[in-house]
Formats: structure tokens, sequence, C-alpha cells
């Protein structure tokens, strides 16, 4: 999430300075709460014709709540040299290669990345996302056959609250951050979004599809659930 797109302030929290960024939105009809993985804060959303002090004293009356999710998120992993960082589930780690050419690429166990350290960084992400956006549309491509279904697009976005959706044009989106989870999850968060190309619903007959399209709905939705949280903390 960029956080320049928002306004936000420090506000104690059960002792401890934390960010708080505000959104409004057209679409909330009340105001909400969440904890943002992306940057060690709170995001409230606010109704249009609700003011940041009502916000505030919301996330006054569920501070420690607040506080105690902040504190149990896992800890951060920024991409740097010598950093492991899982792609398809297994570990990589970072060398530079700093007089290569070439930006980043992948090899067995390792992510090598050329140029200055100030560019690392920049560089994984970037070779993460190449990766997804040719591993996930290749995965997808294959079901929708599979399903009968036509893809319009597939996107790469680093989306936060979904690690996948499916427009009523035809278009699949799918979080970046999906390439460092285990191929099976990545199999399943495809198929049930290319499900939706033919049932925009969780009703049984996508559930059915869901499951001819993929055996790893059970194992990959408790995997999400166990480790999602650390996908976001990436980068
Ligand atoms: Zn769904």
């Amino acid at each position: 999430m960029k956080l320049d797109a928002l306004t936000t302030e420090m506000v104690p929290l059960a002792g401890v300075l934390t960010a708080v960024a505000f959104r409004r939105s057209s679409r909330a009809a009340k105001i909400s709460l969440r904890i943002d993985p992306g940057f060690d804060g709170i995001l409230i959303t606010l109704p249009i014709r609700v003011s940041r002090r009502a916000g505030l004293s919301l996330l006054s009356q569920h501070e420690q709540w607040a506080a105690d999710k902040l504190a149990a998120l896992p800890r951060p992993l920024r991409f740097a040299a010598g950093v492991a960082v899982p792609v398809g589930g297994v570990a990589h780690v970072i060398e530079p290669v700093p007089a290569g050419r070439g930006g980043a690429w992948i090899e067995p166990g390792r992510i090598l990345v050329t140029g200055g350290e100030e560019f690392l960084a920049r560089r994984v992400a970037d070779c993460l996302k190449r990766l997804a956006r040719q591993r996930l549309t290749a995965i997808a491509a294959e079901k929708a056959v599979e399903a009968g279904a036509k893809i319009h697009a597939v996107r790469i976005k680093d989306t936060r609250t979904r690690w996948g959706s499916c427009a009523p044009d035809g278009t699949l989106a799918f979080c970046w951050r999906l390439i460092c989870a285990p191929d099976f999850v990545q199999d399943y968060v495809v198929a049930h979004e290319v499900a939706h190309l033919r049932h925009m619903n969780h009703g049984r007959h996508f559930w059915a599809l869901t499951e001819r399209l993929t055996p790893h709905r059970e194992t990959a939705s408790a995997w999400l659930t166990g480790n999602g949280l650390e996908l976001l903390r990436l980068g």
C-alpha cells in the first residue's frame, strides 16, 4: 500500500507510538479498523461524512486488541544481501553481483542481483513480480482450458486483503507475493479464481469446479491462514 495516498498520524497505542492511516471510502457504511502488515500500523477506513476523530475514538475502544495484533505480526523480512527469500516455498538466498548486468534473476537456491546496493530490494521485488506474472499466467491458462472458461487478462498487483480476484469481464488479478508461497498454494488460488470465471459466487457449483481444478483446497487454505501474513511482511 502506498502511504502517500493517505493521511497518517502517530497515535499512542497502549503506550507505543503507532502509525495510523486514514482512508475515505464512498462504499464504506461504517468505520472499519484494520491492522496493516505492510506498514506496521492501523488503517482506519472512514465513510464520507465521518470525522477522523470518530475513527480515533473507535480505535481507542479497541486499543488493546489493536496493540496485541500489531505485536503478533511476524517480523518483516527485508530484501537484502544474504537474506533467504522463499520462492515457491523454497529458500533462495539473495546474492549481490555488483559488477554484473541484467537486473536480477533466479537460480536454484539463489536470487542474483546486479548493480548498486541501493537498487537491490527493488530489483529483487521486480524479479519476483516478473516470475509471478509468468507462472500464475501459465497456471491460469491451463486451468481455464480445463474449466472451459476464457481469461480476458491476468494482472499482478500488491493487494493486501486478497490473494486473487476475478472481475466480471474475465480479468484475473493475483498478489505477486503468492510466488513466494509453495506451489500447491499457488495452484489453489489460481484454480479458485479461474472457477469464478464460470461461477461468480461461492455456491455449490463453484466449489465443485474448484475441486475439479485443484486437489489442494483444504491444505492451501490452511497454509494461507497460518502463513499468509508472512508473505505480506516480505520486501
Ligand atoms: Zn472466491
